[in-house]
């Protein structure tokens, strides 16, 4: 079996998660090549076969030019699966390629399972298994779901080139407004998820981040239900954050919350729920009602 891998660059740097795709093409057991539009400088710790597009020529992005190339690619690879990142440059660029292709196409992908592919239904509350008709697909995966890669340090290059039908311009970035609290600087971080019951409990958390001397996160549907502003929501959709300390309150753990934290370096989770998926990337799982609980630690850690 073989994997296209299609690899992210973005102002003048190589994602971090294009290594992801590597961790999935790994755990598929499949062969390998990168197509990627970049700067030759900034290439991806990878040994094998990859396709390279100057970005100083092709942009960072533009739907026909790229997808030009991605197909181009396609041919000289005849890969089984085309594989892209679920980011705003996979999930447009994906089903141009797969409709030009007349192949499937399985968007967010979080697990391989036998049979097929695990995808998030129902807001992401319930998973269904997926598998292509036909032996080609392009494949999204979600971020944070797979583990990052390095496969070597110098891959074979083969240069790429393709004009744009004119019908596009990419224009450039702009930056999104400036967020009234900045996660990513934070040591510690305690954050709310829907497990404590209502907004008039975010001062339970807050208390507890303060005697932390942290910042407070928070999940989705507690940004979503007004309890916190958004510039607090870990994950996917929110920030993606690193501190030293990660404390999970009433969260369950769903791979789009996971994709934004699980790179804490210690991460503790309060759940009342033995059996929550947080449970697999926390080092500590507090099985408790987090409305016993915090208040509680939050007390002792006062009287310090
Ligand atoms: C495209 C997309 C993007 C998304 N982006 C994000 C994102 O950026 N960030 C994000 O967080 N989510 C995101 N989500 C939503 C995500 O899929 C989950 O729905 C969400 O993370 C669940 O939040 P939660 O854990 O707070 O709530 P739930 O999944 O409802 O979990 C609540 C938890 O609290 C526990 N609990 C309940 N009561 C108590 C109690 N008294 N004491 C202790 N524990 C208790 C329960 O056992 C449960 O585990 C996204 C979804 C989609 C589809």
């Amino acid at each position: 079996m073989k994997t296209l891998l299609i690899g992210e660059y973005r102002e003048g740097k190589l994602l971090e998660s294009t290594y992801e795709l590597l961790g999935f093409a790994s755990q598929l057991g499949a062969e390998t090549a990168f197509l990627l539009v970049a700067n030759e400088f900034q290439l991806p710790a990878y040994d094998g076969m990859l396709y390279l597009a100057d970005v100083d020529i092709c942009g960072e992005y533009n739907p026909d030019l790229h997808k030009k190339l991605v197909l181009d690619a396609v041919k000289r690879e005849n890969p089984d699966y085309i594989v892209f990142l679920h980011s705003s440059y996979g999930w447009d660029l994906a089903p141009r390629v797969a409709a030009s292709l007349k192949v499937a196409q399985i968007s967010e992908i979080i697990a391989i399972v036998p049979g097929g592919f695990e995808v998030g239904s129902c807001n992401a509350k319930m998973r269904r298994t997926v598998k292509p008709n036909g032996t080609k697909a392009v494949l999204t995966i979600q971020a944070g779901a797979f583990p990052s890669e390095r496969t070597g340090t110098s891959p074979k290059v083969q240069k790429l080139t393709a004009e744009s039908t004119g019908a596009l311009e990419f224009l450039g970035y702009e930056a999104a407004e400036k967020k009234d609290v900045d996660l990513g600087k934070a040591e510690v971080i305690v954050s709310a998820g829907r497990g404590i019951g209502k907004k008039d409990n975010v001062p339970v958390i807050a208390a507890l981040a303060k005697a932390l001397g942290g910042e407070v996160g928070a999940s989705r549907p507690v940004v979503d239900a007004g309890w916190v502003e958004h510039s607090h929501q870990v994950g996917t959709t929110g920030q993606t954050v690193s501190p030293k300390l990660y404390v999970a309150c009433g969260i369950s753990g769903a791979i789009q919350h996971l994709a934004g934290m699980k790179k804490s370096d210690f991460i503790i989770a309060i759940n009342k729920d033995k059996d929550a998926p947080i449970g697999e990337v926390a080092d500590v799982l507090v099985v408790a009602d987090v409305l016993q609980f915090v208040p509680a630690l939050t007390q002792k850690l006062q009287n310090v």
